[in-house]
């Protein structure tokens, strides 16, 4: 743990508390967005002299440059142990790669079937909805995924699936989904199966397996930004043959071969999907990172990440009023974060007390997961209408910690002692964080 946080930038950031106590700030908010690691950071600098334009130029530098990048893909390419029949395509972030994908495989005709669940990021769940048909596979009581409900749903449309789109992990309670299981389901009835690997790549070893293994990943995306490298750099993975076809939906120069005003003769994937000069210093950042990560090893970033989260269910299991969402049992195969409510606060107040009162980052709210956050809270469509109607702060929701390599267990104790002792205070904290939820 403590060699992990040398190797992370601003871990020992100071903030001033509004009663003028100093702190350290700790931040339990890695799902959202990670802290550089400073092997990232010296290689942009060191870099930064060399760069120029990617694939548009002879210049030294631009050959420099353009070598860099394309080492790029198949250092993810062996990260994420993609087939060599895989492209490897560059993009924003894992929202920008899931629209791409969308649109890509739109080109199949709107009668295809996609599986997204009940438990997807909305950047999974929204951009199938205009171009398929989707369907959503439900979950087992504990909020985890039902096999059994999409064996159902495979069985009952028939090979009409076109696509299992299903995370890695959840971004709300942390599982990490049987992904072989569902390769192997999807495949069985003929679809094949997108995994949204932002909260899984970063968290644990990935292996996306040959082809034509009954395991295979087909299609997988992710962000840099949550895996220790800023610039804004997402990666989306599929085989070669699934980009060919469609028209992609960003255009214009570096996607295309020659163009006349009169015919467009499009270059081979990935670059057809890589219009517009590309994010250079993102993708040195990506691989540098990933080649830091790998050197420490995915696995033993995941058990400790692991022993640091079950630390914290325990933690917050102890307290009164606390509940966790979802946690049947403590040693389950989750990534490292938990959600939680604690009774008689909002949760917004629950994140609001934390920051005030001892600089501690947490993430409230719905998390962009929406429909499960919805479930998990059993909330009915009324409800749900009457907050998409009203400008009312008290919206349901969650709280949220997250965890990185480089926070520890002394963090999470500082965490517990807060908590705890609001949970005993919280007539007081609710009055005194009353504003967080007054209109207007
Ligand atoms: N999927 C999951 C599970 C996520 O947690 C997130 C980020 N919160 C995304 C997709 C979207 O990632 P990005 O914002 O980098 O596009």
């Amino acid at each position: 743990g403590s060699y992990f946080r040398t190797l992370v930038t601003g871990c020992d950031t100071k903030v001033t508390l509004a009663n003028g106590r100093q702190v350290t700030a700790i931040n339990f908010d890695n799902a959202a967005t990670t802290p550089p690691l400073s092997p990232v950071i010296k290689a942009i600098s060191r870099f930064a002299p060399w760069y120029a334009s990617v694939h548009r130029g002879r210049g030294y530098k631009s050959i420099l440059t353009s070598e860099l990048y394309d080492r790029g893909r198949e250092v993810v390419r062996h990260f994420v142990k993609a087939d060599p029949g895989d492209v490897i395509i560059f993009t924003k972030n894992t929202t920008e790669s899931i629209n791409i994908l969308a649109y890509a495989l739109a080109a199949g005709g709107k009668e295809q079937v996609v599986l997204s669940t009940d438990m997807e990021h909305l950047a999974n769940d929204m951009p199938w909805r205009d171009k398929f048909t989707v369907d959503y596979v439900g979950l087992t009581k504990s909020g985890r995924l039902s096999l059994e409900d999409l064996e159902t749903k495979l069985r009952t449309y028939r090979g009409k699936v076109s696509l299992v789109a299903v995370t890695g992990a959840s971004n709300v309670t942390g599982y990490i989904n049987p992904i072989p299981k569902i390769a192997r389901l999807a495949h069985k009835y003929g679809a094949r199966i997108f995994v949204d690997g932002a909260q899984w790549v970063p968290h644990a070893p990935v292996n996306m397996k040959p082809q034509h293994s009954p395991e295979h990943i087909d299609f997988l995306a992710f962000s840099a930004h949550k895996m220790y490298a800023p610039f804004g750099t997402g990666v989306l993975i599929g085989p070669k043959k699934c980009f060919e076809q469609a028209v992609p939906v960003y255009q214009g120069g570096g996607a295309v071969g020659l163009v006349s005003q009169q015919h467009i003769e499009w270059d081979d994937p990935p670059a057809k999907y890589e219009a517009g000069t590309p994010n250079m210093m993102g993708v040195l950042a990506l691989i540098t990172a990933i080649e830091a990560l790998s050197r420490l090893s995915i696995t033993e970033i995941h058990n400790y990440e692991q022993a640091l989260i079950e630390y914290a269910i325990d933690s917050l299991a102890e307290i009164p009023g606390v509940t966790l969402y979802s946690c049947q049992e403590r040693r389950e195969e989750r990534v490292s974060l938990i959600s939680f409510s604690l009774e008689g606060l909002h949760h917004s107040q629950v994140a609001e007390l934390l920051s005030q009162e001892a600089g501690i980052a947490i993430r409230s709210g719905l998390f962009c997961a929406h429909p499960y956050v919805e479930k998990l809270l059993n909330l009915n469509e009324a409800e749900i209408k009457y907050y998409q109607t009203h400008d009312d702060k008290r919206i349901p929701g969650l709280a949220r910690i997250s965890f990185g390599i480089y926070n520890n267990f002394e963090e999470i104790d500082i965490f517990y002692t807060l908590l705890a002792h609001a949970a005993k205070h919280r007539n007081h904290y609710a009055r005194k964080y009353a504003y967080v939820l007054s209109p207007g």
